[in-house]
This record gives structure tokens, C-alpha cells and sequence, in this order.
């Protein structure tokens, strides 16, 4: 089976060529991705944004919603002098493209600049995408956003180079947990081999993004794999396993929150549980709750029924109260999204 089976329909791909081919050199192009960026979101939108520079146009801007704080492992990645805080965003962008977002709720305040763009050209990979934009170019096949970013760049006409082709591998890397989850095909196999082909080192990409961190956030990991807890009736009884993570707990190691993203992954790995949940305080009363399952439960459409989303096997929204209300909705909620 092959990934081209499925995907953007043609009108939808010919449709974005056509909204970049008509822009003039100087026109401004607004580049958007998710709050809280994680690699696939950053990697797809950065390396996007180099392809645009390199057929001429010079007036791109990226950013993205909320904290504008780049995460540590991605400091280094190319194209980050396109990225702006969001208020110096273009206010009247000709083209506005929008990268890895499920939906509007998670654009924040740039929610409004892509609804009053002319075009919007949403390229996503998620399950519970919601439709928004003029052009979308969404398959929830795809392993990473960046795969289709970096379709639409070659059918711009861009070869790939090494800091375009560095965009794309962390982004592939970060949504495949380093070429490991079922999507992982053999064409995500044969992107990353003609994005390594540039001159990528892979083993300096890897250490950086996954495999470094500081002593105080080890500690913290430490404490909150700790006070896991493991549920083996919830779940139909295939089990659940949870924890918690608070400001405070941040505070006292002097870390910021992007430390927690990949938290979930030690968590995940028990044995005894199908489902995850890591719950992580965002402000008083409010959690960045996500979910991960082995299969028992569809924790997209779980997400969506809190007025989040994400993919069948790993997903989010943002909760409200104390931390073991959030997590017993959530296991309430488990038995009605057995699949
Ligand atoms: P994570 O748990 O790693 O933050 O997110 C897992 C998946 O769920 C990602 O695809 C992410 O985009 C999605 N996700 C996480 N939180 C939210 C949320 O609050 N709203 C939406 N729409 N998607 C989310
Ligand atoms: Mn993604």
C-alpha cells in the first residue's frame, strides 16, 4: 500500500501551486503554526518557509501562538530567522499557510489573521481536522505535516537542500518517535533517505532533539514518573496509566514547560496499561491533558468530545479543575471510545 492512494485531492494540490505562482517576489507571506510547537510543527513550517526564499520571495514571516519561546532542542534549526512573535505578524498577508493545526482553537489570537487572509492554505495530518481554511491540503495518512510540505515545495519546483531537508527530517523524526509508530511506511523510509541525501547527519539530529536535556529536567522526570499511577480496570480493562505535572513542579526545577512534551513517552511504555494520560498544568485550574493508547481507545475522538483533537492513538485538549477530576472524566470517558 502506498501513501499516494490517499491524500490531498489534485484540485486541492494544483490550487496551492497556483496561490503561490501568482504571488509577486515582494509579496508578504504569513507562515502559522501551533502553540506550543513541537518539531513536526516548527520543521514543516521553517523548512516551507526556505523553499519560498529560494524561489524569490522575500517578504516570509513565520510564527506561531502564545509563549513565543523556541524549545532547546530546536534552537538550532535552519530558518528560524524567519520566525517573528506573533504581533509582528504581516497584518494584511497576501497568503497566509497554516502548518500542523487541527484546528482554528489552536491558532489562538492568529485564529482572525487566517480568517481574513484571501487565501489560507491549511496543510495538516490530523484525524480531527477541522476544515478551515480556502485550500487544504490534509491527509491524516500522512506520518507528519512535513511530509506534505515537503510535496508541495517539490511541486513548487524546489530541490531540496541541507537546511530545508534539516526542517523536514526533525519534523518526520519527531512525528514518527524517530521512525518507531505505525505510519512509519516505506515512503516516510524513502523521504528520509532523500532528505539524509542532502548531507544530513542523523546521529547529530537525534542527540539534539531527543536524546539532550538539562540536569533539572531529569529531575523533574523523575518525580513525576514517580507518582504514576496504574489503573488496570479502566479501559475495559486493558488499564490505564497517569500522572501529573504542575507550574509548581516546573518551578521547583527552574525548567519550562516544553520539558514535558515528551514526558508521556516513559509513561507510555508500561506494560500494564493500553492508555496514557499525562496531565500538565497550563495555568490555575487548566491542564494540557494528553492521551496516548496502544489501540483499545480512540483518544482522537475522545479529544474532540473536550474540545480538543489529535490522531487515533495520540491526542489532546485542555482541561478544567483539579487535576484527578480531569483524569477521572477522562477515565469515565474511556469505555465510550473503546474501539
Ligand atoms: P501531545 O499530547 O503530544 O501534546 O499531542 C498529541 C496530539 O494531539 C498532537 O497531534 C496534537 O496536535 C494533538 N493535541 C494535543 N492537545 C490538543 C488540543 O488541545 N487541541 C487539539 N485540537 N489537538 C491537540
Ligand atoms: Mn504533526
Amino acid at each position: 500500500m502506498t501513501e499516494s492512494s490517499s491524500g490531498p485531492a489534485a484540485e486541492q494540490w494544483d490550487a496551492a501551486v497556483a496561490a503561490v505562482r501568482a504571488l509577486g517576489g515582494d509579496a508578504e507571506i504569513q507562515l502559522i503554526c501551533h502553540v506550543s510547537p513541537d518539531g513536526d510543527a516548527l520543521g514543516s513550517m521553517l523548512g516551507f518557509g526556505l523553499g519560498l526564499r529560494r524561489l524569490g520571495y522575500s517578504r516570509v514571516r513565520a510564527t506561531f501562538p502564545g509563549d513565543f519561546r523556541v524549545p532547546d532542542p530546536y534552537a538550532e534549526m535552519p530558518g528560524l530567522e524567519l520566525l517573528v512573535p506573533e504581533a509582528d505578524s504581516f497584518p494584511e498577508p497576501a497568503l497566509v499557510l497554516v502548518f500542523d493545526v487541527a484546528s482554528e482553537s489552536r491558532l489562538g489570537g492568529l485564529a482572525a489573521l487566517v480568517e481574513a487572509a484571501p487565501v489560507s492554505v491549511v496543510v495538516d495530518h490530523h484525524a480531527s481536522n477541522t476544515g478551515f481554511g480556502t485550500i487544504r491540503l490534509v491527509d491524516p495518512h500522512a506520518a507528519a505535516t512535513s511530509v506534505l510540505a515537503e510535496q508541495l515545495i517539490t511541486r513548487l519546483g524546489v530541490p531540496l537542500d541541507a537546511a530545508i531537508a534539516e526542517c523536514f527530517y526533525v519534523a518526520l523524526a519527531t512525528d514518527t518517535g524517530s521512525f518507531k509508530f505505525d505510519m512509519t511506511t516505506v515512503a516516510v523510509h524513502e523521504l528520509a533517505a532523500r532528505l539524509i541525501a542532502t548531507g544530513l547527519r542523523p546521529g547529530d539530529i537525534s542527540r539534539r532533539i531527543f536524546d539532550t536535556k538539562p540536569f533539572g529536567a531529569m529531575k523533574l522526570a523523575g518525580e513525576v514518573l514517580g507518582r504514576a499511577v496504574l489503573d488496570p480496570a479502566a479501559a475495559g480493562g486493558l488499564g490505564l496509566v497517569w500522572t501529573y505535572a504542575t507550574l509548581a513542579d516546573l518551578a521547583r526545577h527552574a525548567q519550562p514547560p516544553y520539558v514535558l512534551d515528551t514526558l508521556i513517552d516513559p509513561v507510555r511504555s508500561v506494560a500494564e496499561a493500553d492508555v496514557t494520560v499525562l496531565v500538565k498544568e497550563i495555568a490555575d485550574g487548566q491542564w494540557a491533558v494528553s492521551l496516548r493508547s496502544k489501540g483499545a481507545v480512540d483518544v482522537s475522538r475522545l479529544a474532540i468530545s473536550q474540545g480538543g483533537g489529535g490522531h487515533r492513538l495520540a491526542a489532546g485538549f485542555t482541561g478544567h479543575g483539579a487535576a484527578g477530576d480531569v483524569v477521572a472524566t477522562v477515565r469515565r470517558l474511556l469505555d465510550d471510545y473503546l474501539t
